[in-house]
């Protein structure tokens, strides 16, 4: 079934817009000649900027996959970690409950309650987008999302966390919301070995 779930064309135009900025137009011409999917992205025209139905989820993995092949852990980590936050920036504004945390009565709100409403709402989004289950809870040690067969990391190995998109993702969402800054830190990631990819962000927030 996996295979016929679309992602939002958005999604796999944030990620060409942001190898552009990092590594040139060449580099991700290279990606979709490496992954074989150049129907998305065919050397000038990008995929467009909205929702449609696009990649498959499975297609996406492979973009994920690949990228880390061809341009590594150091050179990826930046790039999705903007097209994340730039998800973020579209989502702030497409989307309903999201954009009515920016309304006067969620300002007054207490903190924890902020925090605990913008990851349950950016996480709804994500389930939706990836068709995966996402679960946010909290403990004394902090607030956590999880996810169930992320596609970011499908089919990497890695010994630290890889899914840089969703960490990108939520910081910008904590960010908008508290006006604080708040470390997201992949605590468990499948490319390491878990059974599901974990996010901690911590109580305090960062100076
Ligand atoms: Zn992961």
């Amino acid at each position: 079934m996996a295979r016929e779930q679309q992602v939002p064309s958005l999604v796999i135009r944030l990620i060409c817009e942001s190898v552009i900025d990092n590594l040139g137009p060449k580099s991700l011409h290279l990606l979709f000649t490496q992954t074989g999917l150049q129907r998305y992205y065919d050397g000038g025209e990008l995929p467009p900027d909205d929702e449609s139905p696009s990649a498959t989820i499975d297609e996406l993995s492979t973009i994920f996959t690949m990228s880390f092949q061809i341009f590594g852990d150091k050179g990826m980590k930046p790039i999705l970690l903007r097209a994340g936050r730039d998800m973020l920036h579209h989502f702030r504004a497409h989307n309903k409950a999201l954009a009515a945390l920016a309304g006067t009565a969620f300002t007054v709100l207490p903190t924890d309650t902020k925090i605990k409403l913008v990851l349950s709402r950016a996480a709804k989004i994500g389930e939706e987008l990836l068709h995966s289950p996402h679960r946010t809870y909290d403990t004394p040690e902090g607030y956590f999302v999880e996810i169930t067969n992320s596609p970011y990391c499908v089919g990497i190995t890695s010994d630290h966390g890889v899914c840089y998109f969703p960490v990108g993702f939520y910081s910008e969402a904590l960010r908008w919301a508290t006006g604080q800054t708040y470390a997201v830190t992949e605590t468990a990631c499948v490319a390491a070995g878990a059974q599901v990819c974990r996010f901690h962000i911590t109580h305090q927030e960062q100076p």
